[in-house]
Formats: structure tokens, C-alpha cells, sequence
């Protein structure tokens, strides 16, 4: 009955009202002044405060999830707008959460004894979390805190939006210029009044550029433009961001920032991260010379007296490269992956894998006539619901991720997810197939795992350095030929000749990720009045890589994560370690082998964040992770 009558809620939220994606704000106090009520009970000294927490935690759910959707997707400026002062007006309650000092007091009243087990974790997370946010200083403090952490917020918003302005560009002659370039780009570059074709430095114009214009200068120019953006307004930006938040990590009592924001991640601590990356650029190191040595020769075949690669000619010897020896055609195998077919093949694989079915809803009333909703059934039990969002359209998220529509709770709500990507509605690239099974790893972790006793600990709500496990293990079924063909016609040899193609670089590219990690790291782990940032990447550049840093070259200031990720831009490779180790558990009976697909269900994805990530990967794989696997992968072919 309690179920039924949660069902009902849910699909009274959702489906049949357009109201929850439209009118943002109104929502927004209603759901504010429920978890105002709630905090004034506790504070009251109400009984079981833990379980009334965690109904605050619900309504603070909703205050964050679904408008940091809509502010990225909604077609109409005055929803994005809401939904933006909504975030504002979440973070301004959160914070005051955080310091409030009589909330932490109740909390710090409890007796752990007689808690259940997943009481007991919610109660150690949430003290721990008031620790660090510096609970336990005198009142002077917590306001230098508080005044610091708003203006950090300032600073970052900055920084980032210093890169996002900067969009630069080269103009190169329509001729010579664009050689080498796809009809279809030459097409949407028409010469301008100066008789010039102007190439940018924004992704869709670089990327190509970089990979197949013929123009060696050309592309030396415009890769110069392109690590210069963010320069020179992001130099001081950069200082004060890195100064700002070594004076907070002094304050919480920690030795660096780098020190605090790792200390409750799986790493742990800043020597495990720093070995970490040490060990993996070693692992890379061989394979990186050969690539490195094999870019050469190709560029010796048009420059017989050349004794050095350049940053600016990797991708173009190493397209090259691939062509000459793979054969991989990749308009050709666009032929393959028809949009319908691989949403339909991906829909009907993940029901296979984990005893799903994928029920679509044919009148969503989303946020967009274009999104398509499906109901998520297991045995014959509503789960879950998502949300796809999957071709481009204006002022729509430019990226590819996956977004919570409202976290999922035991007894009380399912979990909503969305998937925002722009891929073409026709064919696609494999590329783009790649990604679809990548954010669709983590939509299934957010909906497996939405179904905990407490909303803190649901769905993707892992250590940080984990969440990308599940997703980029997910990636792996994109690169098997029988999945492939389950809504494809793509030969087997031609999938074999794509992954071998796409595994050239893999050496060259790890040691770059290290270096970028190393850097993040090493700008948060030190004191700030030690080192210049531009001379420690040069030294960073000289220690990873094997092509030289480009004189008046500023590739730190357009680094958007020294701002989110911080110190941690390890965690992407580290979550890939774990990924690879978890692809040994298939490795006996392929990709679809039932038994340990519903292992890892269960085991991983159901188990959300309830436990330790360390304890999620020794249930599954019986044993602490390895980078045994890992290895090998990288060491193939090297
Ligand atoms: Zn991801």
C-alpha cells in the first residue's frame, strides 16, 4: 500500500504535468519552506532527528537536481533564469546548513548505539561532513570561512567564464588553407569579405582542424591561439583562486588544500595520489615512446631532416597513422550507427544485461516536445524513470551528461534521471556511440541505485574518484562486435580495426592525463608564495611529456578543472584502473554473461552509495582492486 501510494505521487509529479518543469521558482519555496519546517523541528529537539534529516534531505533534493537540469536544457530564458536563482537560493540554504552550529549539536547528541547500520553511516557522514566544514571553529573563524568559501565561489565563476568568453580564431587563405579539410567543413567555412576563411578556436572548428589540415602553419597558429585562451585575465584569476583556497585549507586545519579535498575520497590522501600518478605515467612511459617515435618517422616522410614533434602535429601524423595502417575509414563506419537503432539496440541490451524492461511514455509533456521518457520496469515492478535528451538545439548544454531529475528513495520515491547529449538524429559516429553507452553506465547507476533508505547515500552518490568507474566500464560493451551487431550490420574485423586504430596514442595520451593530474595536484598542494604556475608546468610539461612546451603558450588558464575538479583530476584515470579491473570478472564468458552482470548490478550499481567504494569493488571482485589489468591493456601493442 505504502508503495501504491508513493507510485501515485510519482507519476502525479511527472508525467501529466508540465507544471514541475515550467514553473521552477514557485517550486523552489515550496519545497524551501518544507525544509525550512523540517530543520525548525529538529531544532526543536523533535525525536528521531536522523529520519527527519532525511526528509529535509528529500527537499533539498529537489531543490538542486531539477533545477540544475532545466537551467542547462529549458528553451525558455525565463525558466533558465528561475531555475539559476533557484541554485542561488539552495546554496545560500545549504551553506547556512553547514554552519549551523545548534544542527550539529543535535547531531553530535546522538548515541550511536542501537542505530541500525545505515543509521550509523548517515550519522558518521554527516558529522564528518560538519567537521570539515569547520563546525568545530570559534565563531570568528566560521565567519572568515563562510566569507572566503562566497568569494571562492566569485573567483570560480571567473575563471571559468574568462575561458568560456575567450573564443579566438585564425584566418587562413580559402585555398591552401583549408587542404586536407572534409567537404562538409569547407562548406560551413565560406571565405569572408577579406577574401579569408576564419577558423576558430571552439571545438567543432579546432578539433578537425587539428586532425586533418594539411597547412602545417596554419595549424601551428591556430593551436597557439588556442592555448592562449584565458590569457592574460586568468593569470591573476588563477593566483588568487589557488591563494584563496590555501588560506581555507589553513583555517579547516589542514596543510593544503589539495590535503582536504582528497581526505574523503578513496585516495584518501595526497601521497597516494601523487604515487598514483607517478605509477601510472610509468606503466605509459614505454608505449609513449614508441608512439612518440613512430609520429616522428611519419612526419620524417615529408620532412626527412626533422628531429622533433610538436604538440601542434600530434593528431594530424597520428590521423595519418591510423589510415595508413588500420584502413579505418570513420565516414564509413558512420554507415553503421543509425541513431534509432543504437537508442533501441542500447535500450534492449542494458534490459538483458540486468533484468530490465524500458516501457516508452507517449506523452512525456518534458521540458522539450523532443525529449522522450520511458518508464523503468523490473519484474514487472515500476523502478524508475528516464529521460532522453539527445539532439542538439538552441541554448541547449553543449556537452554530454547525465543529470539527476530527483534522486530515488526506499518507500518514499523512484529515481528520475536525464541524459543531455547532442548527438546527430541520423547516423552517428562511433565516437558518439561510445559516449551514449558511457553517460548511459551512469543513468543505470542512478537508477539501480536510487533505492536506499536514505536519499544521501542513493544512486551515483559514490566517492568522486568512483563515479566514473561504472560509466567508463560501460563503455567497454560499445567496442564488442556481437553487442555491435545486435542493432548494427558492422562487421567483426572492421570493430577489430577500429579499437586497434583507436588504441594508437593511448601511451602518449595517459602521460598527458598524468601530467594534467600532476598539475592539479602540485598547484593545490603547495604554498602558493613557492611557485609560479606558468614555471611549474613547464616543469610538469619536461617531466610527462616528450613534445616541448610552445613558447607564449598558457594551457593552465584555460584548464576549466584547476576550478571544479581542483586537486583532483587524477580521479578519471584512477576510476579507469578500477573500470578495467572490473572488465577481469567477464573475461571467462564474454561481455554477456548473466552471472557476473547480475553481480555487478547488485553488488555495484543496487548498492549505490551505501557502502565504501573500496568495499563496493572487494564484494564484486572478491578481492582489493589491482592495476594488473590496467596494465596489461596499456602495455598491448607497446
Ligand atoms: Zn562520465
Amino acid at each position: 500500500m505504502r508503495f501504491l501510494f508513493f507510485f501515485a505521487t510519482c507519476l502525479s509529479l511527472t508525467a501529466g504535468e508540465k507544471a514541475m518543469f515550467d514553473h521552477v521558482l514557485e517550486n523552489c519555496h515550496t519545497e524551501l519552506k518544507a525544509a525550512q519546517g523540517l530543520l525548525d523541528r529538529i531544532l526543536k529537539g523533535e525525536k528521531q532527528p536522523l529520519e527527519l534529516y532525511n526528509q529535509l534531505q528529500v527537499h533539498v533534493d529537489a531543490l538542486v537536481s531539477l533545477p540544475g537540469l532545466l537551467s542547462q536544457v529549458h528553451p525558455d530564458l525565463k525558466v533558465r533564469e528561475e531555475a539559476e536563482k533557484c541554485e542561488q537560493e539552495a546554496s545560500q540554504f545549504t551553506t547556512g546548513l553547514s554552519l549551523n552550529k545548534k544542527l550539529y549539536d543535535v547531531f553530535a547528541g546522538i548515541n550511536p548505539k542501537g542505530l541500525s547500520k545505515h543509521a550509523k553511516r548517515l550519522l558518521g557522514k554527516t558529522l564528518q561532513d560538519y567537521k570539515r566544514s569547520g563546525i568545530d571553529k570559534d565563531e570568528a573563524t566560521r565567519a572568515k570561512i563562510k566569507a572566503l568559501e562566497e568569494e571562492l565561489v566569485i573567483i570560480g565563476q571567473n575563471f571559468s567564464r574568462n575561458i568560456r568568453d575567450d573564443q579566438r580564431f585564425v584566418e587562413v587563405d580559402p585555398q591552401t588553407g583549408l587542404a586536407g579539410m572534409p567537404a562538409d567543413y569547407v562548406k560551413d567555412h565560406p571565405v569572408g569579405s577579406n577574401g579569408k576563411v576564419k577558423i576558430t578556436t571552439d571545438y567543432p572548428d579546432f578539433i578537425p582542424f587539428m586532425t586533418y589540415a594539411d597547412d602545417a602553419k596554419a595549424r601551428q597558429a591556430l593551436w597557439i591561439q588556442f592555448n592562449q585562451r584565458g590569457y592574460p585575465k586568468n593569470e591573476q584569476v588563477l593566483k588568487e583562486l589557488i591563494q584563496k583556497r590555501h588560506d581555507l585549507a589553513l583555517l579547516l586545519g589542514y596543510p593544503s588544500f589539495a590535503d582536504y579535498v582528497v581526505e574523503d575520497k578513496m585516495v584518501k590522501n595526497t601521497k597516494r595520489a601523487a604515487d598514483f600518478i607517478e605509477t601510472i605515467s610509468k606503466i605509459a612511459e614505454k608505449g609513449a615512446k614508441r608512439e612518440y617515435a613512430e609520429l616522428l618517422v611519419e612526419k620524417q616522410k615529408a620532412d626527412p631532416k626533422a628531429t622533433q614533434v610538436y604538440p601542434y602535429e600530434k593528431a594530424y601524423l597520428e590521423e595519418k597513422i591510423k589510415k595508413d595502417r588500420y584502413h579505418v575509414d570513420s565516414q564509413a563506419v558512420r554507415a553503421y550507427f543509425n541513431f534509432p537503432k543504437v537508442r533501441d539496440g542500447l535500450l534492449d541490451l542494458t534490459g538483458k544485461l540486468f533484468g530490465l524492461s524500458f516501457k516508452r511514455i507517449s506523452d512525456p509533456k518534458a521540458w522539450h516536445a523532443s525529449v522522450e521518457a520511458f518508464n523503468v520496469m523490473r519484474d514487472k515492478k515500476l523502478i524508475g524513470r528516464i529521460y532522453l535528451d539527445l539532439h542538439p538545439r538552441e541554448n541547449k548544454f553543449k556537452h554530454a551528461a547525465q543529470f539527476t531529475v530527483r534522486n530515488g528513495m526506499a518507500d518514499k520515491q523512484l529515481p528520475e534521471g536525464a541524459l543531455v547529449c547532442n548527438f546527430s538524429n541520423d547516423l552517428m559516429d562511433h565516437d558518439q556511440v561510445v559516449t551514449f553507452f558511457h553517460e548511459f553506465g551512469h543513468l543505470m547507476h542512478h537508477i539501480l541505485g536510487g533505492h536506499q533508505k536514505y536519499i544521501h547515500f542513493s544512486g551515483v552518490s559514490t566517492e568522486w574518484d568512483f563515479v566514473e568507474a561504472p560509466s567508463q566500464f560501460f563503455e567497454e560493451w560499445a567496442w564488442d562486435p556481437k553487442v555491435l551487431q545486435g542493432f548494427s550490420k558492422i562487421p567483426s574485423d572492421l570493430v577489430a580495426k577500429m579499437r586497434a586504430a583507436d588504441e594508437f596514442g593511448k601511451g602518449i595520451d595517459s602521460r598527458r592525463q598524468m601530467m594534467l593530474a600532476s598539475l592539479s595536484l602540485q598547484y593545490y598542494l603547495r604554498d602558493p608564495a613557492s611557485f609560479e604556475p606558468l614555471d611549474l608546468l613547464k616543469t610538469m610539461q619536461a617531466k610527462y611529456s616528450d613534445f616541448p612546451y610552445v613558447d607564449n603558450t598558457h594551457m593552465h588558464l584555460s584548464f576549466g578543472h584547476l576550478q571544479d575538479y581542483s586537486a583532483m583530476y587524477y580521479t578519471y584515470m584512477w576510476s579507469k584502473v578500477i573500470a578495467k579491473d572490473f572488465l577481469s570478472a567477464f573475461k571467462q564468458n564474454g561481455l554477456m554473461d548473466k552471472k557476473q552482470a547480475k553481480r555487478y548490478r547488485e553488488l555495484i550499481l543496487e548498492a549505490g552509495g551505501s557502502k565504501d567504494a573500496d568495499e563496493l569493488v572487494q564484494d564484486f571482485l572478491g578481492r582489493p582492486y589491482r592495476f594488473e589489468a590496467f596494465k596489461e591493456w596499456l602495455e598491448q601493442g607497446a
